[in-house]
C-alpha cells in the first residue's frame, strides 16, 4: 500500500531531480522553445516542497492536490497548469483514503493524464509530455521500474516527431530532431516513483 509519506517522497525526489536536471531541461527548451522549462519547474517544485513542509498533508490525495495547486500558481509557463492539473486530478481521484493500492494509484494517474489531454488538447505523437506520460501509465501495472523505462523511452521517441502542440509547434518542421523538454521532465517525474518506493 502507498501512504502519504510515499507521495511526499515522490514529490521530494522529483524536486531533487528537477534541481539536478534544470540546466538540461532548459537547454532542451532552447532550440524548440523559450529556454525556461528547467527554471519553470525548479520554481514550481521548490514551492511544492515548501508547501508540503508547511502544511503537512496527511493523505495521498491531499499531498497531490497541494502539490498540483502550487505548480499551477507558481509556474508561469504552459507546463505549470498542465503538471498542476496532472497532480491535482490524480489526487482528487485518490479521494481521502489514508493508503491506496498501486492499482488504485494507476487508475488515478490515468485520470490525471486524461485531464492533461483534455486541458492541453494534445494526443500521443504531438511531441509533448503526453508522449512520456501515456506509456508510463500504460506500463504502471507492471510496476514502477517498468513505468520509468516506458516514460524514458517515450521521451526519447519525441525526437523525430514534429510538434503539434505548445510553443514548439510554431516551428513546424524545424521542431523535428529535438527531444521535447516536457516529455523529458515527465520521465523525471515518473522516475521519482521508483525512488519513493526505494
Ligand atoms: P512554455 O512553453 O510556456 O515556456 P515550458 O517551457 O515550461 O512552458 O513547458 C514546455 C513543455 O510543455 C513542452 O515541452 C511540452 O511537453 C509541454 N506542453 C506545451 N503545450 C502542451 C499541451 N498543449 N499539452 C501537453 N503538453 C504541452
Ligand atoms: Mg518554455
Ligand atoms: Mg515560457
Amino acid at each position: 500500500m502507498l501512504d502519504a509519506a510515499f507521495f511526499r517522497r515522490w514529490m521530494t525526489a522529483t524536486t531533487a531531480s528537477v534541481d539536478r536536471e534544470a540546466e538540461r531541461l532548459t537547454a532542451l527548451d532552447s532550440p524548440i522553445g523559450d529556454a525556461d522549462h528547467g527554471s519553470n519547474l525548479q520554481r514550481g517544485f521548490t514551492a511544492v516542497a515548501a508547501a508540503l513542509e508547511k502544511e503537512d498533508p496527511q493523505t495521498p490525495g491531499a499531498v497531490l492536490i497541494l502539490a498540483g495547486r502550487q505548480l499551477i500558481s507558481t509556474v508561469g509557463g504552459a507546463s505549470g497548469p498542465l503538471y498542476g492539473t496532472l497532480l491535482r486530478r490524480t489526487g482528487k481521484a485518490l479521494g481521502d483514503a489514508g493508503e491506496v493500492s498501486e492499482a488504485q494509484f494507476a487508475e488515478a494517474l490515468r485520470a490525471g493524464v486524461d485531464a492533461v489531454m483534455t486541458l492541453g488538447g494534445a494526443a500521443p505523437g504531438d511531441k509533448t509530455m503526453i508522449d512520456a506520460l501515456v506509456p508510463a501509465v500504460d506500463a504502471l501495472g507492471d510496476g514502477f521500474s517498468a513505468s520509468r523505462a516506458a516514460a524514458e523511452e517515450g521521451a526519447l521517441a519525441t525526437t523525430p516527431l514534429q510538434a503539434r502542440k505548445g510553443r514548439a509547434s510554431y516551428l513546424g518542421e524545424r521542431s523535428i530532431g529535438h527531444q521535447d523538454p516536457g516529455a523529458t521532465s515527465s520521465a523525471l517525474l515518473i522516475a521519482g516513483l521508483v525512488e519513493a518506493a526505494g
